[in-house]
C-alpha cells in the first residue's frame, strides 16, 4: 500500500496507541479517511472461527469475572479510564481520522468515553435490588440482580467508539463480558480501545477475553447475532439493521438493545428565544454533517415568526465553515463515504419534487480528493411532511415546515416511523410541560429550549417505535446487562401459601 501522509500519520497514532501494525496492514479490509478519501489501513479481518474463538474466550472468562465482587470489577474500569485519559488526545485524533469528525467532537467522544467509565465506577457499587413487601408471615422477599453472560456489541460509524463503552463499562461491572462487532467503517478506533482496555486489564490482573474486536462486516455480525452463548445483543446502527437482527434474536429468545435511526424534530413556538433557536438548530442539524442518530432533520416553525427566523437559519447555514476536520474552525466535516453523498442527493431530487424548496445542499470542495464528499448542508423549506420527510437520510437535510396550530403540530411530530430525540423551543409553560407529557412528544429524549441533539450519559439513551426501544448508558439502563432473580426466604416454621391456597397433604 502506498504510504500518504495520512496512511502515516494513522500508524503512528495506532503505533502509540499500542496497536500492532500487523493488525492493520496486508488485510482484506481496506480502510479509507472521509478526510481525503485515501486508504489508509488494510485490517486483518476475522472469519466465523475467528468470532467462535473469541466467544469462546467471552464465555470462559464470564465463568469467572461474574464472581468477582462488583466494586472490584469497578477497579477495572477506573483503571480503563485512566488509559483513556492519557490516551485522549491520541484516540480523539483517530477519531476524526477514521470518521471525519471535527476535532472536539473526535475529542468529546473520547470525554464521553472516560464520563461513562466514572458512571460505571460509581455503579459497581449501587447495582441495587429492593426488598419487597410479603403477604406472607415470617417471609422475606427480594430482588437480586446477577450477571448475564457474554454480551454482543454491534456499533455503527458515527460513533466508532462512544457507543461501545456505554454498553461495555456498565456491561462489565455489571458482570458481563462482552464481544464486540464495530462498523467495518472504523475497525482502527475500535482496535486501538481494544489495545487501552488490554493495559488497563493487564494492570488490573483481570482474566483474559473479558472483551475482545471481531472486525468485519455483516456476515461476522450475523455470526455474532446467532450464537446462542450470547446472552443479549446491544446493537447500533440503521433501522434495515434492526429489522434484521431482531426476529433472529427473538428466534433463540435472547436479549436485544436496539438503537436504532432517528428522524427528530423540533418545534419553535410563537414565544421562542429566536437567539437561542438559531445556535440550538444550527448544532443540532450540522453539527457533525448530519450524521447524529439525534441530529435534527425536521423543524416546525409557527407561521408568526417563520418569517424572522428563516432569514436568520439562512445567514448561520451560509456562514459555517465546511472542510478539513483537522483543521481550527472548521464546524463541518466530511460525509463518510460517496453512498452517503447519493442518498442526501437522491433525499433532495425527492423534496424538489414533492415542491420542496432547496437551499445548499451541493458538493463542495472536490479538490480534497475526489473520494472525499464533502456538502453544504441543506436547509429544505417544505409544506408537509411527505415520504422523503419520513424517512431518515443520513446527512445533513433540515426539511422546515410552518404550523399554525399547537395540537396539530404536535400529531405532526409524532407522525414519523422513528421515536429517538425532539425538543420544543417556547416560554409558554402549557406548551412545553405538553410536549414533556403523556400527549406530546413519543421520543424517548425530550428536550425543552435545546436541540434534540448532544446527550449526556447520566441519563437512559435510546428511542421508541423504528429507533428500537433500547436504553444505553446512564440512569437503570444497567438492569438491562443483568438477570433479575425475585428470591423468597421463608425463616418460620410454618408453609403459608400465597393467596391463601391451600394444600395439606
Ligand atoms: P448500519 O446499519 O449500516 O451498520 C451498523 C452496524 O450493523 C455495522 O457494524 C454493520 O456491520 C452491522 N450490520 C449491518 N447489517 C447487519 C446484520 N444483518 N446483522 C448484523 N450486523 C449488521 O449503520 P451505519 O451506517 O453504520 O450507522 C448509521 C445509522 O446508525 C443511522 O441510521 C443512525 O441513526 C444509527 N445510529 C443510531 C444510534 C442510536 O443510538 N439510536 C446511534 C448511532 C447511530
Amino acid at each position: 500500500m502506498p504510504a500518504s501522509s495520512l496512511a502515516q500519520e494513522t500508524a503512528e497514532v495506532l503505533s502509540r496507541l499500542g496497536v500492532a501494525d500487523s493488525a492493520y496492514t496486508d488485510g482484506s479490509l481496506a480502510v479509507t479517511s472521509p478526510i481525503t478519501g485515501e486508504r489508509i489501513a488494510e485490517v486483518r479481518e476475522n472469519d466465523a472461527a475467528g468470532c467462535e474463538l473469541a466467544v469462546a474466550a467471552a464465555e470462559a472468562a464470564f465463568r469467572t469475572w461474574r464472581l468477582v465482587p462488583a466494586p472490584k470489577r469497578g477497579e477495572l474500569i477506573r483503571l480503563f479510564g485512566l488509559e483513556l485519559r492519557t490516551a485522549k488526545a491520541d484516540l480523539g485524533r483517530l477519531v476524526t481520522i477514521e470518521a471525519g469528525k471535527i476535532v472536539s467532537e473526535g475529542l468529546g467522544e473520547v470525554q464521553e468515553m472516560i464520563d461513562i467509565c466514572d458512571f460505571a465506577v460509581g455503579l459497581s457499587r449501587q447495582l441495587y435490588g429492593l426488598t419487597v413487601a410479603t403477604e406472607r408471615p415470617s417471609h422475606r422477599m427480594m430482588e437480586t440482580w446477577h450477571p448475564l453472560g457474554v454480551i454482543g456489541v454491534i456499533s455503527a460509524f458515527n460513533f466508532p467508539v462512544a457507543v461501545w463503552s456505554w454498553n461495555a463499562a456498565i456491561a462489565l461491572v455489571c458482570g458481563d463480558t462482552v464481544v464486540w462487532k464495530p462498523s467495518e467503517k472504523t475497525p482502527l478506533t475500535a482496535l486501538a480501545t481494544q489495545a487501552l482496555f488490554e493495559k488497563a486489564a493487564a494492570k488490573a490482573g483481570a482474566p483474559a477475553g473479558l472483551s475482545s474486536v471481531i472486525v468485519g462486516g455483516r456476515t461476522i455480525g450475523e455470526a455474532l447475532v446467532d450464537d446462542t452463548r450470547i446472552a443479549a445483543v446491544s446493537a447500533t446502527g440503521s433501522t434495515a439493521m434492526g429489522r434484521a437482527v431482531a426476529p433472529r434474536l427473538a428466534a433463540r429468545f435472547a436479549r436485544a438493545i436496539l438503537e436504532l435511526g432517528g428522524n427528530n424534530g423540533a418545534i419553535v413556538a410563537p414565544s421562542a428565544d429566536l437567539d437561542l433557536v438559531v445556535r440550538g438548530v444550527a448544532f443540532a442539524a450540522i453539527g457533525t454533517a448530519g450524521q447524529r442518530c439525534t441530529t435534527l432533520r425536521r423543524l416546525f416553525v409557527h407561521d408568526s415568526v417563520y418569517d424572522s427566523l428563516l432569514p436568520r437559519l439562512r445567514k448561520a447555514y451560509a456562514s459555517v465553515t465546511i472542510g478539513d476536520p483537522r483543521e481550527a474552525g472548521t464546524l463541518v466535516g466530511p460525509l463518510i463515504d460517496k453512498a452517503a453523498f447519493d442518498r442526501m442527493q437522491e433525499a433532495l431530487k425527492k423534496a424538489r419534487a414533492d415542491g420542496a424548496i432547496v437551499h445548499g445542499g451541493e458538493r463542495v470542495l472536490e479538490e480534497l480528493g475526489g473520494n472525499a464528499f464533502y456538502v453544504r448542508p441543506a436547509l429544505v423549506e417544505i409544506s408537509a411532511q411527505t415520504e422523503v420527510v419520513r424517512t431518515e437520510t443520513f446527512a445533513p437535510i433540515l426539511y422546515v415546515m410552518g404550523y399554525m396550530d399547537f395540537d396539530t403540530v404536535l400529531e405532526a411530530h409524532n407522525a414519523v416511523p422513528q421515536g429517538l430525540s425532539s425538543s420544543i423551543f417556547t416560554n409558554d409553560l402549557r406548551e412545553a410541560e405538553t410536549f414533556l407529557s403523556a400527549k406530546g412528544s413519543d421520543c424517548g429524549i425530550v428536550n425543552v429550549n435545546i436541540g434534540p441533539s448532544g446527550a449526556e450519559i447520566g441519563g437512559a439513551f435510546g428511542g421508541e417505535k423504528e429507533t428500537g426501544g433500547g436504553r444505553e448508558a446512564g440512569s437503570d439502563a444497567w438492569k438491562a446487562y443483568m438477570r433479575r432473580a425475585t428470591n423468597t426466604i421463608n425463616y418460620g416454621r410454618d408453609l403459608p401459601l400465597a393467596q391463601g391456597v391451600s394444600f395439606d397433604v
